[in-house]
């Protein structure tokens, strides 16, 4: 099966929004074998659109289109599918009494124009969104599959993962490529490379991505044999050898956060957490607390952003900051016993830094980090250098933060 992915909308045109959806539809597409054969973007102009959607009917058994299903004018692509399939649009009641309901849910009037979304092209298939109000549309004929998303991303994704890749799935058949990821963190890619690279000459079956962010480098592994049990069972054979190298380095084997990892492991462990946090101002709490049910194990998060807050919150002596700084070994563990003190939790983490651009000396340049965890017998403190980007920095502090309680129940912190 081959498809093609359309992207609707000015703001991806002009380069106002970065089009992440259909980086999304390919991957998953790709995990069931499909081919993409063409992305096409488009702006809000319903000529352009049809045209569009005829020459990918022309060259591929499956459209994606995502964008322009809204209530508002400039969202065309309902009315262009109707022209494009020479389709009346057709007035569902059903779905207008979801809509409404969704809007009631919240407590808000449905605006009239809302209506409009509960027109669907003759003969065509509406698909539940969950999420939002535009329900999606799918068209099947002549052995060739269309189907029209949301623009949202929330929304899009919702919907391809409930409604769209279950029917993919009974079209293709069964799939014989299988993926798996593992996910690493506090490791560089080139490091990675070399403690594996031996593992990866000569591989026909398999091939080895290595996908690198600032979150660490996941490794994608794909495998494509004569039937699905074979190519897991290579892949599982590459993956112990990986883990044997590895293993301490790999957070998730598939595509959960450290969060979501961490917060496993303290609930399974029946530990509760605090966080102090300086140059991450909060990041570290916001990340833990994205976890539905954090609230087992994640007393409390402290900003304390300013010598006073440290002294005056985290009891961190003022002859420690006045000696070592802020940024130091002795204030991040001082700050790691304090909230785990105040807090009465089983572990205690800190971090403070310097995030940048500005504050860098020779002695304590931007992107120097200290990461403490304390429990109630002793405490360890580790020490980063990252770069000169602000928002970076503080995105790796708090992942380097998290594996640091990944490793202490791996038992590397005694
Ligand atoms: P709405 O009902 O919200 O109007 P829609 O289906 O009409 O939804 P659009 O109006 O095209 O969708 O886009 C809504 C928002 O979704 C955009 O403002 C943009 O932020 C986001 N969006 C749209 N297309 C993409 C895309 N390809 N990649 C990432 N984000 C997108
Ligand atoms: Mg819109």
């Amino acid at each position: 099966m081959k498809a093609e992915i359309i992207i609707i909308g000015d703001e991806i045109l002009y380069g106002l929004t970065l089009d992440t959806n259909s980086a999304f539809i390919a991957e998953k597409l790709g995990e069931l074998g499909i081919e993409i054969s063409y992305k096409t973007a488009i702006g809000d102009e319903v000529k352009k659109i049809v045209e569009a959607i005829h020459s990918a009917q022309r060259r591929v058994d499956l459209v994606i289109v995502t964008g322009g299903l809204g209530p508002t004018s400039d969202d065309l692509t309902v009315k262009a599918i109707a022209k494009a399939f020479k389709k009346n649009l057709i007035f569902h009641p059903e779905i207008l009494k979801k809509i409404e309901a969704r809007f009631k849910t919240r407590g808000i009037e449905m605006p009239k124009i809302n209506q409009n979304q509960a027109l669907i092209p003759q003969g065509a298939k509406a698909l539940e969104n969950q999420l939002g109000s535009a329900p999606g549309i799918l068209i099947e004929e002549d052995k060739k599959i269309f189907i029209a998303l949301p623009g949202v991303p929330k929304e899009m994704k919702a919907m391809l993962e409930q409604e769209v890749i279950p029917l993919l799935k009974t079209k293709v058949g069964k799939t014989k490529i299988v993926h798996r990821k593992l996910r690493t963190t506090g490791i560089i890619e080139s490091k990675l490379y070399e403690k594996i690279q031996d593992l990866l000459k000569d591989l026909k079956e398999i091939k080895v991505a290595f996908l690198p962010s600032y979150l660490g480098v996941d490794l994608r592994l794909t495998a494509n044999l004569k039937t699905s049990s074979k190519s897991k069972d290579v892949i599982t054979q590459l993956e112990d050898k990986i883990k044997e190298r590895i293993g301490g380095f790999i957070y998730s084997y598939d595509e959960q956060t450290l969060e979501e990892v961490v917060g496993r492991i303290l609930k399974e462990n029946k530990r509760t957490l605090s966080v102090a946090e300086s140059c991450t101002g909060g990041l570290v709490a916001a990340k833990i607390t994205n976890i539905s049910g954090s609230s087992d194990y994640f007393e409390r998060g402290v900003v304390s952003y300013s010598n006073q807050a440290k002294m005056e919150i985290l009891g961190v002596p003022k002859e420690l900051l006045d000696k070592f700084g802020a940024v130091s070994q002795e204030v991040a563990l001082a700050m790691a016993q304090g909230v785990r003190k105040i807090s009465k939790t089983d572990l205690g983490l800190s971090v403070t830094g310097i995030a940048g651009p500005t504050g860098g000396t020779p002695e304590k340049p931007v992107g120097l980090i200290y990461i403490a965890l304390a429990d109630v017998n002793k405490g360890w403190v580790e020490k980063f250098i990252f770069g000169q980007d602000r928002m970076i920095n503080r995105e790796r502090t708090a992942q380097a933060a998290l594996n640091i309680v990944r490793l202490y129940f791996l038992g590397k912190y005694k």
